[in-house]
């Protein structure tokens, strides 16, 4: 059982007072009736709490998908330009939310967001090799020398070694590329193909292990990941 001003305020945005004044303007019904008291006790397994006219949905972790718009940064706050946090619908927001991993601020496509430390680590953790996909739109064309540079494991001008990724392209269109990387190093996709003496002028992520970016997702949009979903990123 759990405070009933708690339990509500986990799952969204604001803070606990806000709640508070919410449950005391009767705004809140349990089991169908309205409850004006913030200390009473629910269990949210059995308990039917209704907040301002919607069921809450008790998840104790939440998983976004979102289609990640240029312009945006993949960060909790940022100075100067909006986050992803930022653009996430009201009736999915709330606290701890995170980025799994960065995607740079002029890339687009799949981010996961979630406020499930465990789950983000099992993805980003450089030990786990989740491949990740990216459509790469190029200055040129893609040759049969930089499929096998990025087979062989790019080499930046630092020293740092890339591990070997999979480059593939259509013969009618060489100067785009679909690039699977089981890393997640800084800029890693731009300067890959740089080494190879391409600039990548548009960037899009669409998976994430076997999580594929949703096609009815249009850019900037959201949705709540099944539990499907989730297992398929593994
Ligand atoms: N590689 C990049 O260069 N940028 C991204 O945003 C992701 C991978």
């Amino acid at each position: 059982m759990e405070r009933l001003d708690k339990l509500i305020s986990s799952q969204r945005a604001d803070g606990r007072k806000e709640v508070q004044k919410l449950i005391k303007s009767g705004a809140v019904l349990v089991n169908g009736k309205i409850c004006k008291k913030p200390d009473t006790k629910v269990d949210p397994d059995k308990d039917e709490i209704v907040v301002d006219g919607q069921a809450l949905n008790y998840s104790k972790y939440i998983y976004i998908m979102m289609n990640k718009p240029a312009g945006v940064v993949s960060a909790t706050e940022d100075r100067q330009f909006k986050t992803v946090i930022d653009i996430i619908p009201e009736d999915m927001k709330r606290k701890g939310l995170f980025p799994v991993g960065r995607l740079d601020r002029d890339t687009e496509g799949l981010l996961l967001i979630t406020d499930d430390g465990d789950f983000a680590h099992s993805i980003t953790s450089p030990k786990k090799h989740v491949n990740k996909k990216y459509i790469a739109q190029l200055d040129g064309e893609i040759t049969e020398d930089t499929v096998k540079s990025f087979s062989d494991g790019i080499e930046f001008s630092d020293g740092t070694k890339c591990r070997s990724a999979v480059l593939e392209c259509d013969e009618n269109d060489k100067k785009t590329g679909i690039v699977t990387i089981c890393e997640g190093k800084y800029h890693q996709v731009k300067k890959m193909f740089l080494c190879c003496g391409l600039k990548v002028v548009h960037l899009q992520r669409i998976s994430i292990g076997g999580l594929y970016l949703d096609s009815n997702l249009h850019i900037g949009e959201c949705k709540l990941l099944t539990d499907l979903d989730k297992k398929s990123v593994f």
